[in-house]
């Protein structure tokens, strides 16, 4: 499997159906952890951290990456961050927990649908790579 740099690096930012309307779709299979109306929460396939979980708006509503967020999604954007938060309490992260958003080649991104990263379970280090 290529690292998640290499995915990143050879993704192609664009407005194209992702694997994620799949997951969304259910023609895939995916570990969901939460679901409403307006927002998934799955288990990544490919885990950084014990906990490792992606949160997505249903309606993607031209958001590839949070630099393509206008004043339209202040709501959506609330909900996922207010989701990640449920989503921790949910799964026993007293401790603490990091959330990401990578955006763009140079933030790693790989998949062209926003998604915020739940990470948790273990002790974070700062900087990032
Ligand atoms: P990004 O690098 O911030 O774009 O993160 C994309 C994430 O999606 C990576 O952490 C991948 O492991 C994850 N991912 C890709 N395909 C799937 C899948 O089919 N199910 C769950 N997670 C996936």
């Amino acid at each position: 499997m290529a690292s998640e740099k290499e995915a990143a690096l050879s993704a192609v930012p664009s407005d194209s159906p992702t694997i994620f309307d799949k997951i969304i779709n259910k023609e895939i299979p995916a570990n969901i952890v939460y679901e409403d109306d307006k927002v998934l929460a799955f288990r990544d396939i490919n885990p950084q951290a014990p906990t490792h979980i992606l949160i997505i708006p249903k309606v993607k509503d031209g958001l590839t990456g949070i630099s393509k967020a206008e004043e339209k999604h202040h709501e959506i954007l609330g909900q996922l961050l207010y989701t990640a938060k449920l989503v921790a309490k949910q799964e026993g992260l007293e401790k603490g927990f990091r959330l990401v958003i990578n955006d763009g080649p140079d933030g790693c991104q790989s998949v062209y649908h926003l998604h915020i990263h739940l990470l948790g379970g273990r002790q974070m280090n700062w900087p990032p790579g």
